[in-house]
């Protein structure tokens, strides 16, 4: 791949169920001449998000589908190359939605400067991106959590949930995870504090839950969906709130997905469920950077990266985050820092 040519990933055609390398046409096109105004960025990470599955499928959403013959969009931070913006110059770190390509040509629109930080530039697509922007606000501001309460969150070693249950912790609740591996599990319990994990692969899930919460369940922090939130809601305590933040589980759905068969549990133990969307917070992005470099200056947040290397890679790795291969938040490194 040479500095005058741009790959990009393009939708040929929408995935049915898991995604697909020939769901995409690889492109070679020469990088443009900069224009006045103009700004080119070189993607150096790519963000790979569950949401993007959805973003494949033709309905209606928060945000419309990716269409035929589009670049593939995707969170990215990358590096200004040249500039003929006034806002710009040559060495800043940025950030937006640049989609799997390896340069963008753009007028600014979108592009966010980054501060410099001693963080790892990764760090804006993990701890101090999406996924932080998403523990911090469903947890604290659509959960509402009290001191001495349980939180129960699934996918809790993702990038999400992982962060969740450390926040809950802070606030000085008990944390509970749910997750797919023993050794994402020991990483919870050992590596991140948590008072509990429960590998839901093992079976048992309502005997296993009930064990690591003797006090009942406040607040689930729901990643995944299907038959976790079924058993979830079983052992949910009256006046408990349940955040929606993801459902996983049936994002690679060819078929419609059976509602929860416990929904009744909602009337019976007053619940509250709300739904949210991260980006909904933009405005309100420092309370959560304020927070969280508090937090992880204390040694109190971690968070682990997964790192693919090359944009060739990007179509296969996406599936890691639907096998459960992903240790951490996953990314793809395009060029190099
Ligand atoms: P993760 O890093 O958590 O990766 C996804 C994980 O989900 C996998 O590692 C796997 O872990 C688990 N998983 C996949 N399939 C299943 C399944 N069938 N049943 C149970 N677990 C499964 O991803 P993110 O942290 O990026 O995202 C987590 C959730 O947050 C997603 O649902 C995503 O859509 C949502 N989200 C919502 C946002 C919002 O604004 N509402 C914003 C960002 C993310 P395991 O090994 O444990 O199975």
């Amino acid at each position: 791949m040479t500095a005058a040519t741009n790959h990009q990933w393009r939708l040929a055609h929408r995935p049915e169920g898991m995604i697909k390398t020939s769901d995409f046409n690889l492109v070679a096109e020469p990088v443009p001449e900069l224009a006045d105004g103009q700004v080119l960025i070189r993607n150096i990470y790519l963000s790979l998000d569950p949401a993007m599955r959805g973003w494949l499928i033709d309905r209606p959403s928060y945000v419309p589908p990716v269409q035929i013959g589009e670049i593939m969009r995707g969170l990215a931070v990358g590096m200004v190359e040249s500039s003929r913006h006034p806002k710009f110059e040559k060495g800043d770190t940025v950030q937006g939605l640049f989609g799997w390509q390896e340069y963008l040509v753009s007028n600014g629109e979108g592009v966010t400067k980054l501060p410099s930080s001693p963080l790892p530039l990764s760090a804006n697509l993990g701890l101090f991106g999406l996924a932080g922007m998403t523990s911090y606000f469903g947890l604290l501001d659509v959960g509402q959590p009290k001191e001495g309460e349980t939180l129960v969150v699934s996918g809790a070693a993702g990038s999400v949930g992982s962060l969740v249950g450390q926040i809950g912790k802070i606030k000085g609740m008990r944390a509970v995870g749910i997750a797919g591996t023993d050794e994402k599990c020991d990483w919870l319990v050992d590596g991140l504090g948590f008072d509990a994990a429960i590998n839901y692969k093992n079976g048992d899930l309502r005997g296993q839950l009930k064990a690591a919460c003797p006090n009942g369940v406040d607040v689930y922090f729901e990643n995944v969906g299907g038959e976790i939130l079924d058993v979830v809601l079983s052992v949910m305590n009256s006046f408990g709130r349940v955040v929606v933040c993801g459902l996983i589980s049936q994002y690679n759905a060819t078929d419609k997905v059976p509602g929860p068969y416990n929904f009744a549990m909602v009337i019976s133990k007053r619940l509250r469920i709300q739904g949210f969307i991260a980006p909904d917070y933009g405005p309100r992005v420092k309370e959560m950077i304020t927070d969280f470099s508090t937090w992880y200056m204390d040694g109190k947040l971690k968070y682990r990266v997964d790192v693919v290397h090359g944009l060739d890679a990007a179509p296969t790795a996406i599936n890691k985050l639907f096998d459960g291969s992903n240790q951490g938040k996953l990314i793809v490194q395009v060029s190099e820092v």
